[in-house]
């Protein structure tokens, strides 16, 4: 049985129509359109806060000097906090810790981005590489590799 998280990845993916790569970032608003992204020189080791504002809606916070693969990871991870989560996160970046709620954000984001059947049947068709199936789905390398890996793609 799939996931809380791979279930709400997948339900918006169909509630929207999104059928093919990339994810537009404007999706975070077809959810809501009452989230605010705002972008902000975050303390150093977080990536991202989200701060729910019943019923005002909620804000997203990113850090100005991410990569825009870094940002737009965060962008949908924090989304994952606002779909599954209750309160207010500061999230750390890197993999220092696994608590339960980081780990059903980090997963909702790569199901969101790079969807198990898609990904799936790009490495099964053809002979995309990790930079192209990463510019294909827009994520960064490391994100691409690490779903590979996860899913049981890869070599290394
Ligand atoms: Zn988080």
């Amino acid at each position: 049985m799939a996931s809380r998280a791979v279930k709400t990845a997948t339900t918006l993916r169909s509630r929207f129509g999104v059928v093919s790569p990339p994810i537009a970032d404007a999706l975070v608003y077809l959810v809501d359109r009452r989230i605010r992204v705002r972008l902000t020189d975050l303390p150093q080791g977080i990536s991202g806060a989200t701060y729910a504002e019943e019923p005002a809606g909620a804000v997203i916070w990113l850090d100005t000097d991410d990569s825009p693969t870094r940002k737009r990871f965060t962008l949908f991870h924090e989304l994952g906090h606002l779909l599954l989560h209750p309160g207010t996160f500061y999230c750390a970046r890197g993999a220092i810790s696994h608590p339960m709620m980081e780990r059903e954000a980090n997963k909702f984001a790569a199901e969101l981005l790079m969807p198990k059947p898609w990904i799936i049947a790009d490495v099964r068709q053809g002979q995309l590489t990790i930079p192209q199936l990463s510019a294909r789905y827009r994520v960064s390398w490391q994100a691409m590799r690490v779903r590979l890996k996860e899913l049981g793609l890869s070599d290394g």
